[in-house]
C-alpha cells in the first residue's frame, strides 16, 4: 500500500528511517516546521528553513520519496514578540520556494495573549502570499488540558478573518475526541495524530474514523525528536485492517486523503489513485 506522511519532522529522524518508510510504502512527506527541542535564536531560522527547503528533499530523494515542507515559528517560540517580528520576516522568501506548501505548523501551545498575536500574524502571511486564494494553512493544536479552548480560540481567530480563510485549506491537526466534531463541523480538514505518549492511539483514531468518517481527515505520527515512531501511521493502518476496512477504505485515508489536502498546492506532485477495489481480468 502507498502512504503519505502528512506529518513528520524528517530533520530529527536518521536516514535509516527513510529508507525504513520508503520499504513500508511512504511515497511522500509533509514536514512541517517546529520546535527544536531548545528555544533558537533568530539566526538559526533562516538555517533551518534552508534545511527543510533543500537539504531533506535531496536526503528523501535517495529512496524515491517527495519531500514536501511547510514554513513558520513555531507557538512554543511565539512569546518574545520581538524574536518573533524578526523571524517572520524571512517567511515571505521561503514560502515562495516550490516545495513548500505553506504555512505551518502555527497553532497554540499555553493560548497566551502573545502567541494568539503572533497566529494572526501569520494567518495574514498565508493571505499576503497567496494568487487570490491564501496559502494552505497547517495547524497545531495545544496538548491535553488546553487543547478544548485552544481549538476552540483557533476556529474563533481563523473566522475573524471572514471570506479570506477557505476552511477547506486549512488542516487542523491532533484532533482528539473532544474537538474533532468542533473542526470538521466548521468545514476544516482534521488531523489525527498517533503518538505513543499524548494525542491518540492507532485504536482511539480508528474509534474516532468509525465514528466522525473519513472525509477530510488525514493521519499522521507526528515522528520527531521524541519517543515517536513515523511507522505508527501504519500501525494505524493495520488496525483498520483488523477491524475489516477494505483496501480503498485504507488508500483514501492515507493516501488521497493527504494528496487530495496538498493538491491544492499546484507544486505538489502526487496526485489521489483509483480506490475501486475492482478485480482485473486474466488476459
Ligand atoms: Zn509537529
Amino acid at each position: 500500500m502507498f502512504v503519505i506522511d502528512p506529518h513528520v519532522h524528517m530533520v530529527s529522524r536518521t536516514t535509516t528511517d527513510y529508507e525504513n518508510m520508503a520499504m513500508a510504502g511512504v511515497v511522500a512527506v509533509s514536514e512541517p516546521a517546529f520546535w527544536a527541542g531548545f528555544d533558537r535564536t533568530p539566526s538559526a531560522f533562516a538555517d533551518y528553513y534552508r534545511q527543510l527547503t533543500e537539504f531533506e528533499p535531496q536526503r528523501a530523494s535517495q529512496f524515491g520519496v517527495a519531500h514536501y515542507c511547510w514554513i513558520c515559528l513555531n507557538p512554543k517560540e511565539a512569546e518574545d514578540l520581538g524574536k518573533a517580528r524578526e523571524v517572520m520576516s524571512l517567511i515571505p522568501t521561503f514560502l515562495k520556494r516550490p516545495n513548500v506548501l505553506g504555512v505551518g505548523e502555527i497553532g497554540l501551545h499555553k493560548n497566551t495573549p502573545h502567541e494568539m498575536e503572533v497566529f494572526r500574524r501569520h494567518v495574514q502571511l498565508a493571505i499576503d502570499a497567496g494568487d487570490g486564494v491564501h496559502r494552505l494553512i497547517l495547524i497545531h493544536t495545544p496538548h491535553l488540558e488546553d487543547k478544548w479552548r485552544g481549538t476552540r480560540l483557533i476556529i474563533d481567530m481563523l473566522r475573524d478573518f471572514g471570506s479570506a480563510i477557505d476552511p477547506s485549506r486549512v488542516l487542523i491537526d491532533h484532533c482528539e475526541e473532544h474537538t474533532i466534531r468542533m473542526v470538521k463541523d466548521a468545514g476544516f480538514w482534521a488531523g489525527m495524530t498517533v503518538y505513543p505518549t499524548t494525542k491518540a492511539t492507532p485504536e482511539r483514531a480508528v474509534d474516532m474514523l468509525e465514528i466522525y468518517g473519513s472525509d477530510r481527515v488525514c493521519i499522521n505520527a507526528a515522528a520527531d525528536w521524541g519517543v515517536s515512531d513515523p511507522l505508527w501511521v501504519h500501525r494505524t493502518a493495520l488496525e483498520a485492517r483488523r477491524r475489516g476496512h477494505d483496501r480503498s477504505a485504507l488508500i483514501k485515508i492515507f493516501h488521497n486523503n493527504p494528496a487530495q489536502f496538498f493538491g491544492q498546492h499546484g507544486g505538489f506532485a502526487i496526485r489521489p489513485v483509483d480506490v475501486l477495489d475492482r478485480p482485473t481480468q486474466p488476459h
